[in-house]
């Protein structure tokens, strides 16, 4: 990405490339990449068992669509990586977190995407609609796929002005989408050309890594100036999610920052509070050799 946003162009969205996304907050450094090739052509009948195409009217255009919605029966939980990532078996429902209207190309997480102002949805219309080039309507999405569609709702939180958290809260499930991606590639269910396997890897990380920082500084950002709950997080939830990024980001005193409000709290259970030990002693261990 040479941005997070970078892709919208094809969307005719290219202004929005170059957005900063926490406005006020200082860029972070970007990481050159080519804009997002199409997926190789895969076998995608599997999907279609878990989603369906459920209609929504547009807060914004008002015009009725359907968009793929994953069937709740079918989901497999298998556990969660350390910083609360939920994984599946078999089928990654993440990929579908993102409403998009077809028509107007206003796009949100699901949780977000009928709460929307009147002003807020003049923004999109006029930020968004007017340029927007329809995406091809899919039944099922490869990740790159469903990434374009975090990436435009981004691209909408932006321009409606959308408090930090739901921005910080689409950066780190726009993270977790790319950790995702990786997860596919090695299991091979998801295609990368041979010889740019390391590459893309490479690229892959250091996406994660970027879009993290940008969640960890939305959210430090929103921990001052909005109320819990927040996209349905408690503020141990949140300050733990802080903590676990900043650590992969070595941002150390951040995770000592965080380590000290956390391990005093008494909402934080007993798997968290294990977590937060082990994260404890690895940071000693790291200001050890460091000295
Ligand atoms: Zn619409």
């Amino acid at each position: 990405m040479s941005s997070i946003l970078s892709g919208l162009k094809d969307l005719g969205l290219g202004n929005l490339e170059k957005k900063d996304i926490f406005e006020e907050k200082t860029k972070t450094p970007v990481v050159k990449k080519e804009a997002a090739q199409p997926e190789p052509k895969k076998e995608q009948t599997d999907e279609r068992e878990y989603v369906f195409g459920k209609t929504h009217t547009c807060p914004v255009c008002y015009k009725d669509f359907k968009a793929p919605t994953v069937r709740q029966s079918k989901i497999r939980p298998a556990g969660m990586d350390k910083d609360l990532r939920p994984r599946f078996k078999n089928f990654d429902p993440m990929k579908y977190d993102v409403i998009l209207c077809p028509h107007c190309g206003y796009a949100a997480l699901g949780r977000f995407f009928h709460n929307i102002t009147p002003p807020q949805a003049k923004l999109v219309r006029e930020g968004i609609s007017r340029n927007f080039h329809r995406l091809p309507e899919k039944e099922v999405f490869t990740y790159d796929e469903a990434f374009i569609r975090y990436q435009l709702a981004l691209g909408n939180a932006v321009v409606k002005k959308a408090r930090a958290s739901e921005k910080a809260y689409l950066c780190l499930k726009m993270a977790w989408i790319i950790r995702s991606k990786k997860e596919a590639i090695e299991a091979g269910t998801e295609e990368v050309e041979k010889a740019k396997y390391l590459q893309t890897m490479e690229e892959l990380e250091q996406d994660e890594e970027e879009l993290l920082n940008n969640a960890v500084e939305g959210f430090l950002n929103a921990r001052q100036t909005e109320t819990f709950p927040m996209c349905g997080m408690d503020e141990v939830t949140l300050d733990y999610i802080i903590c676990v990024s900043a650590m992969k980001l070595k941002k150390y005193d951040l995770v000592n920052q965080m380590l000290n409000i956390l391990l005093v709290r008494s909402g934080l259970n007993s798997k968290l509070r294990d977590n937060c030990i082990e994260i404890k002693e690895e940071l000693r261990r790291i200001k050890n050799e460091e000295a």
